[in-house]
């Protein structure tokens, strides 16, 4: 073999090899997702960990609205720049090495968007570089950043931009240190820091969301549905108003521990109230089969609703009686069961299986058009 057939045969298998990486990280990421896993008390990393497989698009993991700016907004944003600034942020300049305001900032706090706000990089994840622009090891919710290739000056690069307005920030390049051996590379001009403790304007905070919890059948339907919901958030199924703890699904099944499979609904109270949510909750299922829908028999399966608050409970059971009263379900009596999440006890996730299943599998179930 020759030098130059070496070299391209050597040039070959690197590509394949790279190749190979990717194909085996994405099979990585399937087969975290669908492993069995016994149910447990919720805590904040289950949600975080749902978050990451059924987050809608709206929002990040991290609970940020990332809906894409129109130019229109953007425009209006790009008045307040310098010229400096937007040679970067818009024209998608670099920064001389050495030069940034934030290159040598060693404060605790959050580096977020110059234009939009929107939080890009933690103080957690800066090193030193040597390279002379401000570097980080991952950003502060990968969901913030997209990823374009950059093939300008006769390389092809990764460049970063902010996932919401579209900004430019920097690169990013596979030779940084673990645990990600990833570098973000910016430029300061992109970026906006706050320390640790300053109060943080509020484009850089996460929408405030609140939380449901409903129980009307096979939760797989239910979480699917709600999913599709404008302006929830996330949907997570598993168990809840039982007397075990940790119950799996094998213990549910048995109709012995009490719990009905039930969604946790997290939503933007700005886009969607919880009527609209008790509104399509009774589209998605029938509450006036006691123990059953359709062909699923059993406590499990029972139409109920965890009230995650006071006026949630209030207004339940305020929505029930109307719902009643307008004799769309003519004699028969609505048997939804509704209590208090501290009568009922906590949401237990279930088993990971069981999350997006129809996501997984197929066989989406269509929302109603009318609410
Ligand atoms: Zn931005």
């Amino acid at each position: 073999m020759t030098g130059r057939y070496f070299l391209l045969a050597l040039l070959f298998f690197v590509a394949m090899g790279l190749t190979a990486a990717a194909v085996f990280s994405a099979h990585g990421r399937i087969s975290r997702t669908l492993a069995l896993t016994s149910a447990q008390p919720e805590t904040s990393k289950d949600s975080s960990d749902a978050m990451k497989t059924t987050a809608s698009p709206e929002y990040s993991k991290s609970g940020y609205n990332i809906k894409h700016l129109s130019q229109a907004e953007i425009d209006k944003l790009a008045t307040k720049l310098t010229k400096a600034d937007a040679d970067v942020i818009l024209a998608k300049g670099t920064e001389r090495a050495f030069c940034g305001n934030l290159l040598d900032n060693h404060k605790d706090g959050v580096y977020v968007c110059k234009l939009c706000g929107l939080p890009l990089f933690s103080s957690d994840a800066k090193f030193n570089s040597g390279t002379g622009w401000p570097s980080f090891f991952q950003p502060f919710d990968k969901d913030h950043i997209a990823e374009i290739v950059d093939k300008s000056y006769g390389m092809v690069r990764t460049e970063i931009e902010c996932a919401r307005c579209g900004a430019h920030l920097g690169h990013v390049f596979d030779d940084g240190p673990a645990p990600t051996g990833l570098r973000y590379c910016l430029n300061s001009a992109s970026l906006t820091f706050f320390e640790k403790g300053q109060e943080l304007p509020p484009a850089s905070q996460p929408v405030k969301i609140e939380t449901a919890y409903f129980a009307g059948g096979c939760f797989w339907g239910t979480e699917d549905r709600f999913q599709q919901v404008p302006g929830v958030i996330d949907v997570v199924s598993g168990y809840m108003g039982g007397s075990v703890k940790n119950p799996t699904y094998k213990l549910v099944c048995t109709d012995e521990t009490g719990h009905a499979e039930t969604v946790k609904v997290t939503y933007d109270p700005a886009k969607v109230s919880y009527h609209d949510l008790l509104a399509w909750f009774f589209k998605f299922h029938d509450p006036t089969t006691l123990n059953r829908q359709g062909p699923d028999y059993g406590t499990q399966y029972r139409s109920a609703i965890f009230a995650a608050t006071p006026e949630q409970l209030t207004e339940a059971k305020k929505f029930i009686e109307e719902q009643q009263k307008t004799g769309r379900y003519k004699d028969r009596k609505i048997v939804t069961q509704v209590e208090s999440t501290e009568q009922s006890g906590p949401f237990y996730k279930a088993e990971e299986y069981h999350q997006d299943y129809h996501l997984k599998h197929g066989g989406s179930c269509p929302i109603p058009s009318d609410k």
